[in-house]
């Protein structure tokens, strides 16, 4: 896929951005999928005003998907939740099959272990998206370095804070106060008044709550 590719109305592949307004990914997916933080909690979430797809057909009702269409909705709909490109996707794909263990779960490890994740799990930000912008910016260390690659994938046992100037960021504030009412994953510690985090240890697939069907993805890639 190439940087300027304009299908599904994405724009640019390493920022993994969508013109189009993130509720309709939601609303396509018939799900939420938390993609604008705060605003994802209350009764101005788009899915729970308008439970059907987006578009001039959208009310019309879903024909029945095939076994691959389901493979595909399901890929697409994890893609979205952790903000990632057919490409970069496919590459976490390929490690996860390359390694011990069940592909799937493997395979959600690697996302939820994307530094833009944790500070987005850790409640410094309040979207993936804005994880991701406020990494690429370098208001995070790792072990006491600055890291400002979004795709770092996170150790057990790492330690992440935020920098110096940058805890005076009012939307790191703003997210941390508000970070209760989604909760911190039990696999993560957080001293809120430290700006910083521990990875304590990888998550288990039970404590990945959203619906995801890592096996129907896998079923696609293996075709
Ligand atoms: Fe999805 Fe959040 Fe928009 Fe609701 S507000 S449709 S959960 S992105």
């Amino acid at each position: 896929m190439s940087a300027t590719e304009t299908t599904s109305g994405l724009v640019g592949e390493s920022m993994a951005r969508y013109t189009d307004s993130v509720c309709r990914l939601c609303r396509r997916e018939g799900l939420k999928l938390y993609l604008k933080g705060n605003r994802c909690y209350t009764d101005k979430c788009a899915i729970e005003r308008r439970q059907y797809a987006p578009g001039q057909h959208g009310q019309r009702r879903r024909s029945k998907l095939s076994e691959y269409g389901l493979q595909l909705r399901e890929k697409q709909k994890i893609k979205r939740i952790y903000g990632l490109l057919e490409r970069q996707f496919r590459g976490y794909f390929r490690k996860a099959d390359r390694m011990k263990g069940i592909t799937g779960e493997n395979l959600l490890i690697f996302l939820e272990r994307r530094l833009d994740n944790i500070v987005y799990r850790m409640g410094f930000s309040e979207s993936r998206q804005e994880a991701r912008q406020l990494v690429r910016h370098g208001h995070f260390e790792v072990n006491g370095k600055k890291v400002s690659i979004p795709s770092f994938q996170v150790q057990q046992g790492d330690k992440i804070v935020v920098r110096g100037k940058s805890q005076k960021l009012q939307r790191i504030g703003e997210s941390l106060e508000s970070v209760d009412r989604r909760g911190i994953p039990l696999w993560l510690e957080v001293d809120k008044k430290q700006y910083s985090g521990l990875v304590k240890a990888y998550p288990s697939r039970e404590e990945l709550t959203m619906p995801m069907q890592e096996q129907l993805v896998v079923e696609l890639y293996s075709r």
